[in-house]
């Protein structure tokens, strides 16, 4: 038997009317080894994938769960025998939920160091940064209670006093996110931020949010994008490093990328 592990959920996952913190989850074998690096297109010759990077992860998620709560495989059942069987729950958490359950995935399977390389926005010289992944971990706060990611929620933009009312996101909103960052290069920043908004001043009409949202200051977007992470208790993964060039010496970020292909597989294949 593989060792696994315990983790605590930030938010959780809703089985019947419970709601669950408490997951097992077991190494990554070849099994999912081999749906992440499936590089089969689809049929429709755009170039994508025929399985979607966010509809992998909920595999993944689903084979290496041994348990929500107190849900397990029905008796005799195995990864094996039934990879899918919590396939729905992961595909409807929340996507802080998921990328802490694929850090601590990844941390258990290949171990807590991460090895990537950051560049210099500034000078663009190119850096090999290493983190402790569960060191990140750490920093994501609890909620109160996971209902409190299931309501909407309102906030009062600070420069423009524009009411926003906006709701966390799930796996199924995982797929469209994706799919912004690929497809709308221009004003992603904007489609995301419609992913999360319900309404703006009282209107839930797409063309208001939408007109709203790229009107609003900078600061207000800024604002807004703090306000989920103090509601949702989650930290960005973002690594601070100074850039070694002695004429340059600038500091930055680097944000660790959850669903990057060179996240599992860190040597390439
Ligand atoms: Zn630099």
């Amino acid at each position: 038997m593989a060792r696994s592990v315990v983790i605590l959920l930030p938010g959780g996952i809703k089985v019947g009317d419970e709601w669950h913190q408490e997951v097992e989850l077991a190494p990554i074998t070849g099994f999912e080894e081999d749906i992440m690096a499936d590089s089969t297109l689809a049929d429709d010759g755009s170039g994508r994938p025929a399985v979607s990077g966010s509809a992998r992860m909920t595999k993944v998620l689903s084979a290496c769960c041994v348990r929500i709560g107190k849900l397990t495989r029905p008796e005799g059942a195995t990864r094996s025998t039934n990879p899918n069987f919590f396939e729905t729950l992961w595909q409807n958490a929340f996507m802080l939920d998921r990328s802490y359950a694929i850090l601590q995935l990844r941390a258990l399977t290949l171990g807590k160091s991460f090895k990537f390389s950051a560049t210099c926005p500034n000078c663009g010289k190119t850096h090999d940064v290493s983190v402790d992944l569960l060191s990140f971990g750490q920093d994501w706060i609890q909620p109160k209670h996971p209902d409190i990611l299931t309501i909407e929620h309102q906030f009062t933009t600070p420069e423009g006093g524009n009411l926003v009312c906006w709701r966390s996101l799930t796996g199924s909103d995982e797929e469209k996110v994706r799919a912004i960052k690929d497809q709308r290069k221009s004003d992603q920043l904007t489609s995301i931020l419609m992913l999360r908004t319900t309404r703006i001043d009282g209107s839930s009409e797409k063309m208001d949010k939408y007109t709203a949202l790229r009107s609003m200051s900078s600061g207000d977007r800024v604002a807004l994008r703090k306000q989920f992470e103090l509601v949702e208790g989650v930290q960005p993964m973002l690594v601070p490093l100074k850039c070694s060039n002695i004429d340059c010496r600038k500091e930055f970020r680097s944000q660790v990328d959850t669903g990057d292909r060179s996240f599992f597989f860190p040597s390439e294949i």
